[in-house]
């Protein structure tokens, strides 16, 4: 009899113990992610939630968006059995105002907890519905622009923006907010892009709506001049072994030369687009720019090369810049105030120093024999920053000099002539500055 009491007892024991078990075993509601979880949406911004319930299995899901008195129901659902994960598209109701608006959830599962109404689990995530987008109110009125130049742009937006400025051809120019709260876009019609490619002014929100300025323009279409370059076995066997380490597996000096031109110089490209991003977001000049004295302009800008070896035309390629020579190491002035970004060798340019002159705007001194500057040394306008050379891809002694806007090369001669900076850039700025 005792013996029986006792298998009784344990028996009732694990009886209560396994439904006490059952019971406690999962005492907190599905996870809740949703995704993003804050920010702005437009009405077509696509919402992700997820529901995992791990030691039961999901029940139902409830989403509802409240936004001021108003409450809509988004989704309502309840799940079959053995559902443990559910992904499930909010898709806002397009009727919402733009604003704040919260959207609730309410999770269930299937534990016994709750005699069996199982664990809720509820989220609350706030956002900002924004589905205008931003106005944009060109404010400069003449753009006058020369194929491969320069020109600016000023204009008001009517909300904050992730992004704004020029787009033109596969480039892009960005503007820069002044003090006054307008912004400042300095932009090029660059020299590879089609006469007929038009500029568009966008600006676009924290929400993503993309909104579009028109203005009016006029461009001057330019022919650039082509010239032939002989490359000589001198020339090759002088100026290659400074690349060899690049081009290991190149057996030739010409071979090093192909790949220089046609490898190099495009990454070199690249570069300056990337220290094109390390700019100031305004101005400290109001004058023209220097040009380096005493020197005879030995190639133009955008004169497109065709380089000949044996009579044979081997490659061709766009120089991007003027090419000035006087006597051998001669100085070379900054030709403004200005930053340095890059001071140092960079492949086809040899040791080269670029300055920043804000808004995108930087100059290049290529092919130094010295460097007189470091990084982020601030120079005056006509101070000595190095002395010409023939470092890189240079035949002689001379310097290469570029003005560059937000990574795209444009033609110096602008900046050089006073007339066309106060006409184009600084009457511009003056004027948004006297708004
Ligand atoms: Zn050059």
């Amino acid at each position: 009899m005792k013996a029986i009491r006792k298998l009784l007892t344990l028996f009732i024991f694990i009886a209560i113990a396994g439904t006490l078990y059952l019971y406690f075993r999962d005492t907190s509601g599905p996870d809740i992610q949703l995704t993003p979880q804050a920010g702005f949406l437009r009405h077509d911004s696509p919402l992700q939630l997820q529901l995992q319930d791990q030691s039961s299995q999901l029940k139902s899901v409830q989403v509802v968006l409240h936004q001021g008195e108003q409450q809509i129901s988004l989704l309502k659902k309840d799940y079959p059995e053995g559902t443990t994960v559910a992904l499930e598209d909010i898709i806002l109701d397009p009727l919402l105002q733009d604003g704040p608006l919260t959207i609730e959830i309410l999770a269930r599962d299937r534990a016994y907890y709750h005699f069996g109404e199982g664990n809720q689990s509820s989220a609350l995530f706030t956002f900002t519905r924004d589905c205008r987008p931003p106005m944009i109110s060109v404010l400069s009125t003449a753009h006058n622009l020369n194929q491969g130049g320069a020109g600016l742009i000023t204009y008001r937006l009517s909300e904050p923006v992730t992004r704004s400025g020029i787009e033109i051809g596969n480039h892009f120019f960005p503007g820069f907010q002044q003090s006054s709260g307008d912004y400042v876009c300095l932009f090029a019609f660059p020299y590879d892009v089609p006469a007929d490619s038009v500029p568009r002014l966008v600006a676009t929100d924290e929400a993503g709506n993309r909104g579009l300025g028109g203005f009016y323009y006029h461009l001057n279409r330019r022919a650039f001049r082509r010239d032939r370059i002989g490359i000589s076995d001198g020339f090759l066997n002088t100026k290659m072994p400074q690349f060899q380490h690049l081009y290991p597996q190149a057996t030739t000096p010409l071979e090093i030369f192909l790949k220089v031109n046609r490898e190099l110089r495009p990454q070199n490209r690249a570069r300056l687009q990337e220290i094109g991003l390390q700019t100031a977001p305004s101005i400290r000049w109001d004058s023209s720019f220097l040009r380096q004295p005493n020197a005879a302009n030995r190639a133009q800008f955008g004169d497109v090369r065709s380089y000949e070896y044996q009579g044979k035309k081997i490659d061709e390629q766009t120089h991007l810049g003027i090419d000035l020579a006087s006597t051998a190491q001669a100085p070379v002035p900054a030709s403004n105030e200005g930053a340095v970004v890059f001071a140092g060798f960079m492949g086809i340019y040899g040791n080269c120093v670029m300055l920043d002159h804000g808004l995108g705007l930087q100059t290049l001194y290529a092919h130094l024999s010295r460097i007189d500057v470091a990084m982020d040394d601030l120079v005056q306008r006509g101070q000595i920053i190095g002395t010409t050379g023939a470092t890189g891809m240079a035949g002689g002694d001379h310097l290469h000099f570029g003005v560059i806007i937000s990574g795209v090369p444009v033609n110096p001669v602008e900046w050089w002539d006073r007339n066309w900076l106060q006409n184009n850039i600084l009457s511009k700025l003056d004027e948004l500055n006297q708004r």
